[in-house]
């Protein structure tokens, strides 16, 4: 293909100055090849969509007419549904003193900051959240994100360089995954949750002399519901002079005694080095999302970490929306307590009625059915039952693996979980799941 732009006309503002016969042509034929490229685009994005269709994974998105609550109204469906697939743990997206505070922040400190926190987007509610968090996980200090997501991909590229090593959990959350590739670190996958496995890959980044060995991984994993070993992972690091991070994105608020998280729940509170949540879960579920841990950690954060001083400040009506949460959270247990009950009497339940549920007590309770279309099929019918689950296959999990994940909330009352669970009887009835 021919130039367009002659050397000459590159700087020219005014196209009249240089337009002649044979710049004309050549306009008309750039206009042309731009239409082209466009239209690479768009077949590029077609024939890639025609594939996800093919696979079956294509996303649909159903669309909520109400707050998000223990029911819901859905378009489309006659009924209000009962939720069952929010991270709505505690039951606090719609709260009414969750709530009121955003509402009370909106007329104090108005809507939004239009700036990033280093110039003009730092307001008191910033920092009184940052402390409040720092003061619910026992740690020196905090900083905020846009997102959890925005948290973990600041981090690994901010403290470390080609001299140190990053060792991560293979199931481990995608930001996890993106944060780590932006990184120069050495990387080593250890397999999920597997000591012997994460030790051996600790000795290798030993042997190539790594300076910091930062194991990463997530306190709770998503679609299992797993909780990560931490315990022995802080032991496993003490050893070898690592230092953990944990993303307690669905942890915070309601796993361990008191909800601070998995380092309570396997009673190693305060040693796991760095910790990400984010706000956007139990903890009202608005926006936003945090690392807190060391006070020199976070402090070089804040000079280093690209989604931090380059995004927009959290809005304030979140911030403040977030430090009622922790307010809740610090004056009474109960909501975690609820939380746990339910979770307790629906697996209880489940596990009776013949379904099989990946063992243990958190809130995300996967329904194994390895079918693909059997997974999807059994969340329609639940719908039509008025109780809305997700089917989850490959790739979001390991392929033979489908199943309907159930998370629980404290907004869940009993008579919702026996309605629920009456539902997957005749649903798993129906489609020969259990007998
Ligand atoms: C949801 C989630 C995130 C992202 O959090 P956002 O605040 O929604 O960006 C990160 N890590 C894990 C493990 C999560 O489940």
């Amino acid at each position: 293909m021919t130039r367009f732009l002659l050397a000459k006309a590159v700087d020219v503002v005014n196209l009249q100055h240089f337009v002649g016969a044979q710049q004309l042509l050549q306009l008309r034929s750039f206009t042309t090849s731009l239409a082209a490229a466009q239209d690479a685009l768009v077949l590029k994005a077609r024939q890639q969509l025609e594939e996800i269709r093919s696979a079956g994974t294509f996303k649909v998105e159903r669309q909520i007419t109400t707050p998000q609550e223990a029911s819901v109204g859905v378009l489309d469906v006659a009924q209000p549904v009962l939720n069952f697939c929010a991270n709505n743990y505690l039951g606090l997206s719609n709260h009414p003193v969750v709530v009121a505070a955003a509402r009370k922040a909106l007329d104090t400190h108005g809507y939004g900051l239009s700036s990033v926190r280093f110039i003009c987007g730092t307001q008191d509610l910033h920092k009184q959240l940052e402390a409040r968090i720092s003061a619910f996980h026992g740690t020196e200090d905090t900083i905020l994100y846009p997102s959890c997501f925005d948290a973990n991909a600041g981090l690994f590229e901010a403290l470390l360089g080609p001299e140190d090593a990053v060792i991560s959990d293979e199931l481990n959350h995608a930001s996890i995954i993106d944060g780590i590739r932006l990184c120069k670190a050495k990387r080593y996958r250890y397999k999920h949750m597997d000591l012997i496995d994460l030790e051996h890959k600790i000795m290798e980044a030993e042997d190539a002399g790594a300076k910091v060995k930062l194991i990463a991984t997530d306190g709770v994993f998503s679609m299992d519901g797993d909780i990560a070993p931490i315990g022995d992972i802080v032991a496993l690091a003490h050893h070898h002079d690592a230092q953990v991070f944990s993303d307690e994105c669905h942890a915070t608020g309601f796993v361990g005694a008191t909800g601070r998280g998995t380092d309570e729940a396997c009673n190693v509170p305060g040693q796991v080095d760095i910790i990400n949540s984010t706000l956007g879960k139990a903890l009202g579920g608005g926006t936003g999302g945090y690392t807190t841990g060391k006070a020199d950690v976070v402090a070089l954060l804040r000079q280093r970490a690209r989604p931090y001083l380059f995004s927009n400040s959290l809005a304030p009506s979140a911030v403040a929306a977030s430090i009622a949460v922790f307010d809740l959270l610090s004056s009474s247990s109960a909501l975690r307590d609820k939380l746990q009950e339910n979770a307790d009497y629906f697996r209880r339940q489940m596990a009776a009625a013949g379904f099989s549920i990946r063992p243990g007590r958190h809130p995300i309770v996967p329904i194994m059915l390895g079918d693909a279309a059997l997974a999807n099929k059994m969340a329609s019918a639940m719908l039509q039952r008025g109780v809305y689950v997700v089917g989850f296959s490959y790739p979001v999990v390991p392929k033979g693996t489908a199943r309907i994940r159930v998370q629980l909330s404290a907004a869940h009352e009993r008579e919702h979980l026996d309605k629920a669970i009456a539902a997957f009887k005749d649903v798993g009835k129906q489609l020969g799941v259990i007998e």
